[in-house]
């Protein structure tokens, strides 16, 4: 259950504070208000007057002589402390209770004075002038316990009871069970009856943390902040269920700030009890439930030590929690890298399964889209595979497709994909192919599987395959790509088939103009350049070759660098571009910003940098840098004459 705060403000039973007191309140801080003002102003209330009287003359103030009149009493109490005591009477007067709830009233008054009490006696050994103030202070700190009590009493005294039970200290348990801050209230209440600032705020760390009350160190209200925190702790230690916390909260606060330990701190809560005592008796409050000091060591000792017990425990319990967690959460990433191992791959042969064939090569299509970069599929089907099964069983039919897997998969490189695409057909996906390299991949795959010797119950069984090839530059925007891809690859096969199986066939779907254009390009690349023209040994520039990266740079970017293009004309490229879903370089011919040789030596440049491959090959020690150079040179005047000589990559 949570309580709304607000029913607690709007509640018609909210403790008030009489008028006399309000007056008095403003009369302490007025430097100008005198004895006889006090006087007249505790006059006007004849109920405050009679209990004034009666408290000068009880063992609390212990003086001699009976005093029998308001001008007597208030010269010789201080106006100070009138002023506390009229304020306190008001206080405890504006809530007594009644009914089954007035127990815990008077429970709260009780602890109220035990803290006021000791906050005055806290008072007199660091700041002896404002005992009375500090008194004041000690009967504030519970005032949200008082509002909670007056507004919300069925709730809260249902709380009060559970705390009685509970190690907890109360103002935890409330915030438990009704969501309500004890803190909060407390400040609300005090704001609302116009309390002093300086009151207020001290009240307000009474409960707070050791940094908390540090915190106020060198304002005017660190002395009495110190005290109420004290005061606070020794409340909860004589009246409270929890006195273990509260033992502990006390040693160290009257350590820390009263420097006070041991048998001193003994006597300190001692004489303390004895001062409320008698303060009871003045308040008319009773004090029967006070308890023995030694009692209360006893039983704040043995809830201490059932903490430690209890935090050992928790402990404990946590840190198996903890490995059950761990375990459980690596359990459930095993088993998940399992399932998604499943759902890529085929049960029988590990490869991967159709689906995430599909999923490679969709995205791949739309790579190759952008940079205009060819796409390449085999189909591999095993010959009379129905036959395997017919004569020697499904199960030599499996091993055969486990062991034609494993073939194929040796021949590709790792960044070909291979999948099962249905029962004896696999498929792969070629990486950055070229025509020739695809045809050379097919062939190289059916070698394999040809030269394979798989054995069934001691029996070498014999397996070709037919693999047919498809090669495709997607244009910018062609959804189709993929399925046409695998259309042509799977017709190929079948051409495969139809040639008597046991072999190979490609089908290229370039058109002819960028095939040309293509075969052109890579015989404008440095390295072809460098074999063709029998400068270098192929050997050594194949194996430079593969050590440098592809340079990322798209053609318009290359064109303006080579001073080819100006910007102006890449962006009508660009927007024509957009329209027709044409390639740049066949645009930018179109419109006459490039000549074709022009534009073979920019795709050539593209796709490899002439300047990086001659490091490369300067790197391997194999070639003189000087001829390199020289190399460099040559290859570029063999091209078409470019109007700036900027070299690229
Ligand atoms: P072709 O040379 O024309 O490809 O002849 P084929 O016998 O290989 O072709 P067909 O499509 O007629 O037969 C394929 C057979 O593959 C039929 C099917 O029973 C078998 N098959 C499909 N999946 C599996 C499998 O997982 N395990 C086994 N053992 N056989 C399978
Ligand atoms: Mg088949
Ligand atoms: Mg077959």
């Amino acid at each position: 259950m949570s309580i709304d705060p607000k029913k607690i403000w709007s509640s018609p039973t909210l403790p008030t504070l009489p008028a006399v007191a309000i007056r008095l309140l403003d009369a302490s801080s007025n430097p100008d208000f005198d004895i006889k003002s006090v006087c007249e102003l505790i006059k006007s209330d004849p109920a405050i007057s009679l209990k004034l009287l009666k408290s000068t003359n009880s063992t609390y103030f212990g003086f001699s002589n009976k005093v029998t009149s308001i001008e007597r009493a208030v010269p010789l109490l201080g106006t100070n402390v009138v002023i506390t005591l009229a304020l306190s009477f008001s206080l405890v007067d504006s809530a007594r209770g009644s009914g089954p709830s007035a127990k815990y009233f008077s429970q709260f008054w009780l602890q109220s004075l035990v803290q006021a009490s000791a906050a005055e006696a806290v008072a007199k050994k660091i700041d002896p002038a404002s005992a009375s103030e500090f008194f004041l202070a000690g009967l504030m700190i519970d005032l949200g316990r008082l509002a909670m009590l007056k507004t919300i009493t069925a709730p809260y005294v249902a709380v009060l009871e559970a705390a009685e039970q509970s190690p907890l200290p109360l103002q935890q348990v409330t915030q438990l069970a009704l969501g309500l801050d004890d803190r909060m209230i407390c400040r609300e209440l005090m704001n609302h009856w116009k309390l002093p600032e300086s009151l207020r705020t001290a009240v307000g760390v009474s409960r707070g943390n050791v940094p908390e009350i540090d915190a106020l160190e060198g304002t005017p209200e660190a002395n009495l902040a110190r005290a109420v925190a004290i005061a606070a702790a020794v409340g909860d230690y004589f009246c409270a269920a929890a006195k273990g916390v509260a033992l502990e909260r006390l040693n160290d606060l009257a350590k820390r700030y009263l420097s006070l330990e041991g048998a001193a701190l003994d006597e300190f809560v001692e004489a303390l009890r004895e001062r409320t005592v008698k303060a009871a008796e003045m308040f008319s409050v009773n004090a029967d439930d006070l308890g023995d000091p030694a009692d209360i060591m006893a039983m704040a000792n043995e809830q201490l030590a059932q903490l430690a017990v209890n935090a050992s425990v928790a402990t404990k319990q946590a840190e198996a929690e903890k490995e059950a967690v761990t375990a459980e959460k690596q359990r459930l990433t095993a088993a998940n890298e399992q399932l998604q191992q499943q759902a890529m791959h085929d049960g029988l042969t590990k490869v991967y399964n159709r689906k995430f064939f599909d999923e490679a090569i969709a995205k791949e299509s739309h790579r190759c889209m952008r940079t205009a970069a060819p796409m390449g599929v085999l189909f591999i089907d095993v010959d009379k595979f129905k036959s395997v099964n017919d004569t020697l069983g499904h199960q030599a039919g499996d091993t055969v497709l486990v062991k034609v897997a494993a073939a194929i998969g040796q021949v590709l490189r790792g960044a070909d994909t291979l999948a099962r695409y249905g029962g004896e057909e696999f498929v792969v996906l070629a990486s950055q192919p070229t025509e020739k390299g695809l045809e050379r991949l097919a062939e190289r795959i059916r070698e394999k599987i040809e030269g394979e010797v798989i054995l069934y119950d001691g029996k070498r069984v014999p397996v070709t395959a037919s693999v047919g090839a498809a090669l495709a530059i997607p244009s910018r925007s062609d959804d189709g790509i993929v399925q046409r891809l695998i259309e042509q690859a799977d017709l190929a096969m079948y051409d495969a088939k139809q040639g008597g199986r046991n072999q190979v066939r490609l089908r290229v779907l370039v058109e002819d103009s960028e095939r040309e254009l293509g075969q052109a390009v890579i015989q404008r690349r440095f390295s072809r350049w460098l074999v063709a023209g029998q400068h270098l040994d192929q050997a050594v520039v194949m194996r430079s070759l593969v050590a440098i990266p592809a340079p990322e740079i798209k053609i318009g970017e290359l064109a303006s660098t080579l001073g080819l293009m100006e910007s102006s004309q890449i962006g009508m490229v660009l927007v024509e571009q957009e329209k027709s879903g044409e390639r740049f370089g066949k645009i930018a011919v179109r419109l006459g910003y490039l000549t074709q040789p022009q534009l073979v030596e920019v795709l050539a440049l593209q796709q490899e940098s002439p300047r990086a491959l001659a490091l490369a090959l300067a790197k391997s020690g194999a070639v003189d840098p000087r001829k390199l150079a020289e190399l460099i040179a040559r290859h570029r005047t063999a091209g078409p004459i470019l109007p700036s000589p900027v070299m690229v990559g």
